[in-house]
């Protein structure tokens, strides 16, 4: 009965009848004629065909990892991104300035690959939380990443004001650790998420994705390793974004499999928290047999119950494209009209029309769904 609370699907957007369906814009030449200019200053929101409106931007900082999971990277073959190809600091900070001046972007998720890999994290962060919103209000700033070497750098992450942290993690175990990533970090991991703990930052989020026959049974496990440490975790339907031959619609691990072992060892009830643009539905959890380890679990349904009607998201990768998608097939280059010479306002034009055109969902289910042809790592998660 509870189950279903969370797995209502959010409605399909539609398009408003101000915002006409339009073709989408094939390059940065072919903006649409009407796209709504949001400010007297000319300042615009990313608002899309179906009224959504992107307030949270993820940037990629980097394609390349210390990890190879396998439901996101294959062992070998895939090549990094040469140097010059990728945004340095100042084009990477020019762009997120634009999102949050001219765009209404209020939220900046760093990402990657890894993004701890990237030299100069602590600068791009303090950069980001130095700009303000046009409400004058300060950037919130966060960093998805797989905790290695987080430990040592939680403090000097915080002090240059990074407000929140999302670590990865699947599995508990060392030996499923090892196969799932390819790489012996098990005890790095759990470190940093210690140490992030520790350091006062609220709430400290872990995300795991359950993959068939690999790790449903580390769902418990790992809940209860949370719970006990106070940190939120938040369990992830592995998305079709990896290898090609690693996801099957038919055999994923689903929100209300994932639901159902955990309401064998947890009370759930749902939290009140309002969900609005968050992915994840929460639930109160409270240990069955030990009533004082209690917190929230969050479960995100991307597959089963898209949040594509609510999602607020733009994406900026590594090497300087938007993509108005983690689905999308087709991106928008904002690094090479940069290079060329293009001026603030000629740049946030681009980018509010590769956001116009976003399509009213994911389309994972659609006969036809094609994966992007980038790997996760390289999109940015
Ligand atoms: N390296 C960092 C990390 O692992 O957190 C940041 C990048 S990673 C691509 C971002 C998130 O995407 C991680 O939480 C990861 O588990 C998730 N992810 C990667 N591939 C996925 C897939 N095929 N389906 C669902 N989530 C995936
Ligand atoms: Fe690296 Fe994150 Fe991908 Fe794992 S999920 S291979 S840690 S980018």
């Amino acid at each position: 009965m509870t189950t279903r609370l969370f797995l209502q699907p959010g409605p399909p957007p539609q398009a408003t009848s101000q915002s006409p369906l339009l073709t989408p814009p094939v390059g940065p030449g072919d903006l649409p004629a009407d796209l709504p200019v949001a400010g007297p200053d000319g300042t615009r929101t990313l608002v899309d065909r179906f009224g959504r409106v992107a307030r949270d931007l993820r940037v990629s900082l980097t394609d390349r990892c210390n990890l190879r999971c396998t439901y996101c990277m294959p062992a070998e073959g895939l090549e990094w991104m040469p140097t010059e190809q990728t945004l340095s600091d100042a084009e990477t900070i020019r762009l997120i300035r634009i999102a949050v001046e001219k765009l209404g972007i209020r939220q900046i998720r760093f990402t990657g690959g890894e993004p701890l890999l990237r030299k100069n994290l602590e600068d791009i962060i303090s950069a980001t939380t130095a700009l303000r919103t046009d409400e004058g209000e300060t950037v919130r700033t966060a960093l998805t990443t797989n905790g290695l070497g987080l430990d040592k750098r939680i403090v000097g992450l915080r002090e240059a004001g990074l407000h929140r942290v999302n670590i990865s993690l699947d599995t508990i175990d060392a030996q499923r650790y090892l196969s799932l990533t390819r790489r012996d970090r098990l005890s790095g991991v759990l470190s940093s998420i210690e140490a992030a703990v520790a350091s006062g930052m609220q709430p400290v989020k872990v995300n795991a994705v359950v993959m068939p026959g690999v790790n449903e049974v580390d769902i418990v496990p790992l809940a209860s390793y949370c719970l006990e440490l106070g940190a939120q975790l938040r369990f992830i339907e592995q998305m079709p974004l990896g290898p090609r031959e690693q996801w099957r619609r038919g055999d994923m691990v689903t929100a209300a499999q994932i639901f159902e072992r955990l309401e064998q060892a947890f009370i759930l009830s749902p939290a009140r928290e309002p969900r609005g643009s968050a992915p994840a539905a929460l639930w109160n959890a409270t240990d069955r047999n030990n009533t004082s380890v209690t917190g929230t679990l969050g479960i995100i349904a991307s597959v089963t119950h898209p949040f594509c009607g609510d999602c607020d998201r733009s994406r900026l990768t590594s090497d300087g494209t938007i993509r108005n998608c983690l689905f999308a097939r087709t991106e928008t280059p904002l690094r090479d009209i940069m290079r060329a010479g293009a001026t603030d306002e000629e740049l946030a034009a681009v980018w509010a029309g590769a956001m116009w055109v976003k399509k009213p969902g994911h389309g994972i289910d659609d006969e036809g769904f094609l994966q992007p042809d980038r790997p996760m790592s390289a999109i940015g998660g």
